[in-house]
């Protein structure tokens, strides 16, 4: 049913050489699902001896070539879906109707960014004298050590290893050790496909011991990390003493902004679903919900009402529609942010705190009117709580809406044309949608601004990241 998770590295499915090993345990029993092998420094020098060789290799392999392989990758993500998708609601928790979401998606970012690495065109410029010729060369940057956290682990990979290879890069990753056997998944959906074994490690272990070794690792052009800010702060400071490239997805505490003109039955559907989804472990999940006077109430009671409908459970049941958080420190993290909200004053509409007490199930929350010094309105929730706000004139819903470093993702509902450029010019995310939620595709742009971290994860952008930019001059 569930399978041990053993290191990729070098063409080879290995245990760690030091023999250790991790429990992975189900969230929705708190029940052990299998084990995973840890890294060594051993194992990681195999692992950046690897990728250099695969570098060397992968990067002559033509644009065209690395696409017939990686689409083949696509396809049989899609051929194991059922089994895939099980694996991950096994050990993250999500429904399965979301586990073959993600798995589906990811096939298509494959195919995406297969295309995509055919078109990382360089530039002739125009010279200044007949006999000269200036190209830009767009070459792969080398050596890519990635870092994926556990709410997607999937899609958090492959955004990575796709820009990665179909740039030329080779990668080690390393995976999520709540959720390994998913990633390993995609790792082995990869390397089947004919991905050459030296150009793609998968390795686990500890994230602290793992990053600093990689990191400054002379065989490491470039890191990509999603994770908390916090994190990512200490990993982009630790690429910069190096000087590594460096790609940051981190933390959101996304603004929802719904003015009195706006469709509040849409706004509803659309903000409460992407706000449960994956019970709320999405760092671009709406989670500061700013609703003008005239519609706070209808507002309110609509999305109390879709919270108090969603059937929360362990997520292989066909039934439920939200599991379980993913481990016991998120949940004591939901419980310390609602407590501290109602002390000061917050009103519970609805849920506020775990449901039973096997696994790890919090229920659907909404928080009303929450002062602004409440500790949930400044840290990252990256949980199943919504806090509704009411505000009163347009200036201080964006006052509001920026008043925070995070600047991931942003959402509006208005049918007014005036207030759409407003919150597209004004609200400082990296992402924003108005009136509908599709700001995660393949072919766009992901990424924050400021503490929310900096590069692409999706569109063209994303294969900047992975592209040295080489400016050649030459005359006859
Ligand atoms: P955590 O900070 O322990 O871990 C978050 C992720 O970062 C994990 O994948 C972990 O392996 C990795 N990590 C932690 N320290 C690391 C290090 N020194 N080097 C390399 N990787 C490291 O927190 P957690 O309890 O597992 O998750 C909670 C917080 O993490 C959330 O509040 C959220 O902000 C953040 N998070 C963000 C995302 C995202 O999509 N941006 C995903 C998962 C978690």
């Amino acid at each position: 049913m569930y399978p041990d998770i053993d290191l990729h590295i070098a063409g080879a499915w290995t245990p760690g050489s030091g023999g250790q090993t991790l429990p992975v345990l189900n969230p929705a029993t708190g029940d052990a699902l299998g084990r995973l092998a840890v890294a060594t420094t051993d194992d990681l020098d195999r692992a950046l001896a690897a990728a250099e060789r695969g570098f060397a290799a992968w990067r002559t392999v033509s644009a065209f070539d690395r696409a017939k392989i990686m689409r083949r990758a696509a396809e049989t993500l899609r051929e194991g879906v059922e089994d895939i998708a099980r694996i991950m609601t096994l050990e993250q928790g999500k429904p399965l109707a979301e586990a073959r979401i993600e798995t589906l998606a990811a096939a298509d970012v494959i195919d995406w960014f297969a295309e995509e690495g055919k078109r990382a065109y360089g530039r002739v410029i125009p010279s200044r004298l007949p006999q000269v010729q200036q190209v830009v060369l767009r070459q792969p940057v080398g050596v890519v050590a990635a870092f994926t956290p556990w709410n997607f682990p999937i899609n958090q990979a492959v955004r990575k290893i796709s820009a990665a290879l179909c740039t030329g890069c080779s990668v080690i990753l390393k995976g999520p050790e709540d959720t390994p056997a998913s990633c390993a998944a995609l790792v082995r959906a990869f390397l089947d496909a004919g991905v050459p074994g030296d150009v793609l490690s998968l390795v686990f272990g500890d994230p602290a011991a793992i990053s600093s070794y990689l990191i400054p690792h002379p065989v490491v052009a470039k890191i990509s990390f999603t994770g908390s800010t916090a994190v990512g702060k200490e990993l982009a400071a630790l690429a910069g003493r190096h000087m590594k490239r460096v790609t940051m997805e981190l933390g959101g505490h996304a603004p929802a902004l719904v003015f009195d003109d706006a469709d509040v039955e849409r706004a509803v559907e659309v903000l409460a679903a992407n706000k449960f989804r994956n019970a709320g472990q999405v760092c671009v999940a709406p989670t500061r919900f700013l609703v003008q006077d005239r519609v706070f109430a209808a507002f309110r009671d609509r999305f109390v009402e879709r919270a108090r409908g969603i059937v929360v459970g362990d997520g292989l049941a066909p039934e439920t529609t939200m599991g379980p958080l993913i481990h016991g420190r998120r949940l004591e993290a939901m419980e310390a942010l609602c407590a501290d909200a109602v002390a000061l004053g917050a009103g519970v509409a609805t849920g506020g705190g775990r449901i039973g007490n096997r696994g790890h199930f919090f229920a659907p929350t909404v928080l009303t009117e929450v002062p602004r010094e409440a500790r949930i309105m400044n840290e990252e929730p990256f949980g199943p709580v919504a806090l509704i706000q009411r505000f009163s004139d347009d200036e201080e819903a964006f006052a509001e809406a920026n008043r925070l470093p995070y600047g991931l993702a942003a959402y509006a509902y208005t049918r007014s044309a005036a207030r759409a450029a407003q919150v597209a010019a004004r609200v400082e995310s990296g992402m924003i949608g108005i009136n509908h939620h599709g700001i995660s595709l393949p072919e766009t742009p992901f990424g924050g601004m400021k503490d929310s971290g900096y590069g692409s994860e999706g569109g063209s952008e994303a294969l900047d990241g992975y592209l040295a930019t080489k400016f050649v001059t030459q005359s006859s």
